[in-house]
């Protein structure tokens, strides 16, 4: 029983499944499959449940939050269109796998978590395994605007709305990347700052998050 980080033949082999998976279910963008195809999901899991870890399925991580499945995770980061060296902003850090996947894209990230022993756990396993983000603890519905302007900010938890104020946190040409809907799903909506008042909404597939909670949200 326990966390370990340990990459096995057999764990290297269901990623790399994983990967083929999601390139059937229409994920494209060869640096998010390489990415997926690197981060290693099983040290995010007990170790007795290692073989859960490459299945495209959501999991608990403990304090009602879940794990992402990883075509979502695949799919919000594809939409982002990360490019080396961009400012992106995370809101719901949750157990930090997306937080990795962003990191094997060339992001530097500023990831904020409302729930404290999720911020806690995360902040010391992800630099233990490789991974250095900068971490926050409060509500990310508002964002963080100390550190604004961002070139992405991606949302990983529902929303009722697009909260304005992150909109403000974009810099022109950014891109916002949230679900929005109610408690039973949500659609994925991404908002592209064209200038400083012109924002161009998309709203594609259906998904469904955890709330996201707090003064901008639910
Ligand atoms: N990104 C994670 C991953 O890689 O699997 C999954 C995140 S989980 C689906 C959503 C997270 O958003 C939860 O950990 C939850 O506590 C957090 N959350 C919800 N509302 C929030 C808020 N207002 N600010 C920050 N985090 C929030």
């Amino acid at each position: 029983m326990g966390y370990k980080f340990v990459d096995n033949y057999r764990e290297k082999g269901a990623r790399k499944k994983l990967v083929e998976e999601l390139r059937k279910k229409g994920i494209s963008d060869e640096q998010v499959l390489k990415a997926i195809g690197t981060v290693k999901r099983h040290y995010f899991f007990d170790e007795t449940f290692w073989n859960q870890a490459y299945l495209d399925k959501a999991f608990p991580i403990g304090e009602g939050q879940t794990i992402s499945n990883p075509y979502t995770v695949a799919y919000q980061s594809e939409l982002l269109h990360i490019k080396k060296g961009d400012k992106v902003l995370e809101i719901g850090t949750g157990c930090g796998y997306q937080t990795c996947v962003l990191l094997e894209l060339g992001a530097k990230v500023y990831t904020i978590e409302r729930q404290e022993k999720l911020f806690e756990r995360t902040r010391q396993v992800l630099p233990h395994i490789g991974y250095q983000a900068e971490f926050f603890l409060g509500d990310g519905s508002k964002g963080i605007a100390e550190h604004a302007p961002y070139d992405k900010i991606i949302v990983t938890a529902g929303a009722p709305l697009v909260p304005q104020i992150l909109l403000k946190q974009l810099k022109i040409g950014g891109i916002l990347v949230i679900p929005v809907g109610d408690e039973k799903s949500q659609k994925m909506v991404t908002v592209l700052r064209v200038s400083e008042n012109d924002f161009d909404k998309i709203v594609l597939d259906t998904f469904r998050f955890v709330p996201l909670l707090g003064d901008q949200a639910w």
